[in-house]
């Protein structure tokens, strides 16, 4: 009997903690914040912990701290996949699937029916628009259950907020050539308190300044605070979470990642950017707080798009092996060996290169009678005498499920797509990189750019540090089962269960 009666307590309190009560379950957020840091690797919560604001208290709540003290805290969340960057990051956090399946394998590609290279959310028709994403999102599938519900993205880089905002968003703005801006997809112009928030901004920093002037003013903590800036609008004059139906409120910190390309991820330019969106999150928690009279009706869920390594420099300084992949030095070498082989093509050999991956002109091979799959062998050759390269594998070699890096393999299957990613795709040693303007860059499934922290803070979330395995693609099914909606229509992550 005493056997029965602990077994009966235990079995009983177990079911309590893995279990949301029905009545817990059914009270909505008003509202889901959700914060992207872009370019936001995994150290950077756990190296500048001292620095941020200290976590203070659901009445005065700081930024970083107070998420990751109060929130559900997972140190290393992954993004399984190849080459970690922008575009296809946001729009796995809002689909909860990979890139491989939803039309958005790199944040640039070459499209081989328009035979030119197109970015992510290009749109001929409506300028820049979500058309080109393949599956619904977290906001389109909240959208479709509750009507009067409101989703609203913003950053200062456009790929960012359309991802963000999936196809059904009321708004995504972003930072054009006059200041804040949206497209015809989303609004014929920005609404008007847009268009004062940008007017005060010109006034007072952009007034004759130039192009690259802009872009480094961007690139500093005036970029977070500009961007918080327009949240803090949004929420005010959209009136979001003011009634029973939750709103979607996404933005995305850009500028950590422009200043990163630069300075690289542990500069004193960085950090102060890092420091500002501390401040700026604790801000909006404030203003939250006094809004809602708790933070008890909002969710937030914190997160990067991707990380990034340190620069070649740095590696060097720290004697690892480091360098830059040169596509253009790539091509010479390349065509020198097709040449000689297949004899000179009337047209170049390779049409585009993006994140390593190399597109072949059909052109060239029909003026050579050259099979594809030979050609491509031949530029893997030439591929794997380059410094830095780990791997190499050929769409022929993917479509036949032969020699893919086997180290990468579930990798490269979450991200490489036969039709929009290249013909040969180049992986790169830890610590390489391609070149391009930028002085780091991430394109890699290293650790470095692959993992980024998540917290998940909300009234049913149980607080802690939590070491199970987490990727990205489970944002949009806990973020679906808090909402009480269906996933994403390619959502193929896990429910969190742990944290409720
Ligand atoms: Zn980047």
């Amino acid at each position: 009997m005493k056997h029965f009666i602990v077994f009966l307590l235990f079995f009983n309190s177990t079911i309590s903690s893995a279990a949301l009560l029905l009545r817990q379950y059914k009270a909505k957020p008003k509202l889901v914040l959700m914060l992207v840091v872009d370019q936001f690797r995994a150290d950077f919560l756990i190296r500048l912990e001292k620095k941020f604001l200290p976590a203070g208290t659901a009445q005065n709540p700081g930024g970083f701290n107070y998420l990751i003290s109060q929130g559900a805290y997972y140190p290393l969340a992954e993004y399984k996949v190849l080459a970690a960057m922008t575009c296809p990051g946001h729009a796995m956090i809002m689909t909860g699937a990979y890139p491989a399946v939803i039309g958005i394998p790199l944040n640039e590609w070459y499209d081989r029916n328009l035979k030119r290279s197109i970015r992510c959310v290009e749109d001929d028709i409506q300028n820049v628009s979500p058309r080109r994403l393949t599956s619904s999102t977290v906001g389109d599938e909240l959208k479709f259950i509750s009507k009067n519900s409101k989703v609203i993205s913003v950053a200062i880089k456009d790929r960012s907020a359309v991802m963000l905002g999936g196809h059904q968003a009321d708004y995504a703005f972003w930072f054009g050539s006059s200041g804040w801006e949206t497209s015809p997809y989303y609004a014929s112009q920005v609404p008007s308190w847009v268009k004062n928030l940008n007017d005060q901004i010109i006034d007072q920093k952009l007034k004759n300044k130039n192009k690259i002037e802009v872009k480094s003013i961007l690139a500093s903590p005036l970029g977070i605070e500009w961007t918080m800036q327009l949240a803090l609008n949004a929420l005010e004059n959209e009136k979001l979470g003011n009634d029973e139906s939750t709103d979607i409120l996404a933005m995305s910190f850009s500028s950590h990642d422009m200043a990163g390309h630069k300075y690289g991820p542990f500069s004193s330019e960085v950090e102060a950017i890092t420091l500002a969106e501390d401040r700026e999150i604790s801000k909006m928690l404030k203003v939250l707080k006094k809004k809602f009279g708790s933070l008890d009706d909002i969710v937030v869920i914190l997160t990067g798009d991707h990380g990034i390594p340190p620069t070649v420099e740095h590696s060097k300084s720290s004697r690892l092996a480091s360098g830059k992949i040169d596509s253009l030095d790539f091509y010479k070498k390349v065509a020198t060996r097709l040449n000689n082989k297949f004899g000179k093509p009337s047209a170049e050999w390779i049409r585009a290169s993006h994140a390593l991956n190399y597109y072949i002109n059909p052109e060239a091979l029909s003026d050579r009678k050259a099979p594809k799959e030979l050609v491509e062998q031949e530029i893997k050759n030439e591929a794997l005498l380059l410094e830095g390269v780990f791997d190499v594998f050929t769409s022929s070699e993917f479509s036949k499920g032969l020699s893919i890096p086997t180290f990468f393999k579930n990798h490269i299957l979450n991200q490489y797509n036969l039709v929009l990613s290249g013909d040969v795709v180049i992986v790169p040693q830890p610590f390489f990189m391609g070149k391009d303007e930028n002085t780091v860059t991430h394109v890699t499934g290293y650790s470095y750019d692959r993992y980024v922290p998540v917290v998940i803070f909300g009234k049913n979330v149980k607080p802690g540090v939590y070491p199970q395995s987490v990727e990205i693609v489970d944002l949009a099914a806990t973020l679906s089962f808090i909402l009480r909606q269906l996933p994403p229509a390619k959502s193929s992550g896990r429910i969190l269960s742990e944290i409720f």
